[in-house]
């Protein structure tokens, strides 16, 4: 295990064009403190644990002290936000600080969120919120414990620097860490300033560092198309099996890895409803939970567009179609394992409408309904209706669907592995909105210990923790319907 001094860096970046970014340094913040470090991301970059103890942690990510091999870049990018085409973004308030080259060859970009002003942060301040940061920290290792495409955070840094919001708050630091940042909208700003060499230099670049097996294909930047929609069908097959909703979906928010990248007001799915509309800014519903998979194809046609120097129009729309039928082939296969179910039968597209149906109209929470379903053995399904008694307000029609269920569940060659399938792809633990809520008032009182338990369990969220219980628990009254703005 390595210490802050002894990391490799690389610096794969400085063979992008210069016009993809400007070198700034992060501006420092006042009485910095370490509100939690990740160990498990630790590990992916070979970074001793220790580390968290290191004084000179905290001075350099809190951008009081640099440290010799990073060389701080704000990157530009433009993208489309709801839709309309903004030339105007970038790093606003983050730096990429460098890249960490590990033993086994991989490389992690260490970005510095809320980092200060840059040239691209406009009006902004360049901060980010005590309250935006522990929400991504803890995102991110929930969806990663969930087994979701996602970037990573190493730690956060919490300061008495003030900032102000609706009202005024404390600034925070979060070091995020990814195998790349780069975004659709990375290729949009080149295609609509007219830096088409530059961008076919980053189609290279992007294949060479994170396609290598795409150089002997034919055609290269098609391969490379055709790969980031595969991503980004499996990223959002997972997002809609989960009930995780992103909230700004924005083409600049869209990693080309098929990571889930930059949360803001995002929400797990409490009780379910398809329309549900986690960012209370999308007024017109855009981004609602059940837009996902369209607005993730209309980002990907804006990609695509952007592309038109390197692709012909055919290559684009065989892309395109590849997301559609990945994403539906990934979807039905997750939703299959969430019911235990091991092939697939013509009639599972009603087993799932029917189901949907009843938990839209029951309000019923979509995590505990299919972990409690895990539980019940075949046999039992008809008579077992009184377990969802606290799910379900009248359970008559549940029966019915559980008369269904166990009639498909005939048709399996073999049934004996039900039970460990089910649990795998049923979560007990997700971030629920009110911990959420819950870990940054008690952060803002001084108060880390709910971070630490929820990165804790959110590690392993499909396994029994005896001693968490509580946080698998319904959402309580006050913490059904919070509305997050995006104000971060
Ligand atoms: P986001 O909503 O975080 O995806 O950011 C959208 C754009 O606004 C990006 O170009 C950000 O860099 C920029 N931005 C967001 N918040 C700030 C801020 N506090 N200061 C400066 N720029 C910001
Ligand atoms: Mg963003
Ligand atoms: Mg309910």
């Amino acid at each position: 295990m390595k210490t802050l001094s002894t990391l490799t860096f690389a610096n794969s970046y400085s063979d992008l064009p210069t016009s993809l970014g400007t070198q700034v340094a992060a501006q420092p913040l006042d009485n910095p403190f370490l509100i939690h470090f990740n160990p498990l991301v630790a590990e992916k970059l070979e970074l001793a644990s220790t580390t968290a103890l290191d004084p000179s942690f905290i001075n350099i990510f809190s951008g009081n002290t640099t440290l010799a091999g990073l060389s701080p870049l704000a990157m530009k990018y433009c993208g489309h936000q709801f839709g309309q085409y903004n030339p105007d973004l970038g790093d606003g308030r983050g730096l990429l600080l460098g890249e960490v080259l590990t033993s086994n060859g991989k490389k992690w970009d260490l970005h510095l969120k809320g980092s200060g002003k840059t040239p691209y942060s406009r009006m902004g301040d360049g901060r980010a919120v005590l309250r935006s940061s522990v929400r991504e920290y803890l995102a991110s290792a929930a969806m990663e414990g969930l087994g979701i495409a996602t970037t990573h955070a190493l730690a956060i840094i919490g300061s008495q620097t003030p900032v102000i919001r609706e009202k005024i708050e404390t600034a925070a630091t979060l070091i995020r860490v990814a195998e790349s940042h780069i975004r659709f909208g990375h290729f949009e700003y080149l295609f609509y300033t007219g830096q088409h060499d530059e961008l076919q230099q980053l189609a290279d670049y992007v294949i060479e560092h994170h396609f290598p097996a795409l150089l002997t294909e034919a055609a290269p930047y098609a391969a490379m198309f055709k790969q980031i929609c595969q991503r980004t069908a499996t990223m959002i097959a997972a997002w809609q099996a989960v009930g995780f909703a992103h909230g700004v979906m924005n083409t600049d928010n869209m990693s080309i890895l098929g990571l889930t990248f930059d949360y803001g007001p995002f929400g797990f799915i409490d009780d379910y409803e398809p329309s549900y509309i986690c960012n209370h800014s999308d007024y017109s519903g855009r981004y609602a939970f059940d837009q996902q998979p369209a607005i993730a194809l209309w980002n990907l046609s804006a990609l695509g567009y952007a592309l038109t120097p390197l692709l012909d129009k055919t290559e684009i729309d065989h892309g395109l179609e590849h997301y559609q039928t990945e994403l539906q082939q990934q979807y039905s296969h997750n939703m299959r394992q969430k019911l235990g179910l091991t092939i697939a039968d013509d009639t599972d597209t009603v087993l799932f409408s029917d189901l949907f149906q009843l938990l839209k109209q029951h309000h019923v929470d979509y995590t505990l309904f299919f972990r409690t379903l895990s539980y019940i053995a075949m046999d039992e399904l008809p008579y077992s209706e009184h377990l969802f008694t606290s799910l379900f307000s009248c359970t008559s029609r549940l029966k019915t669907w559980l008369i269904g269920y166990q009639q498909r569940l005939l048709l399996e060659p073999n049934t004996s592995q039900r039970l460990t399938i089910m649990l795998q792809h049923n979560p007990k633990y997700i971030l629920r909105n009110y911990l959420a809520q819950q870990a940054i008032e008690e952060a803002e009182q001084g108060d880390f210990q709910l971070i630490e338990q929820l990165i804790t369990i959110l590690a392993h969220p499909f396994d029994e923790h005896k001693d968490a219980e509580v946080l698998a628990q319904l959402p309580p009254n006050w913490g059904k319907h919070l509305e997050i703005s995006c104000s971060s």
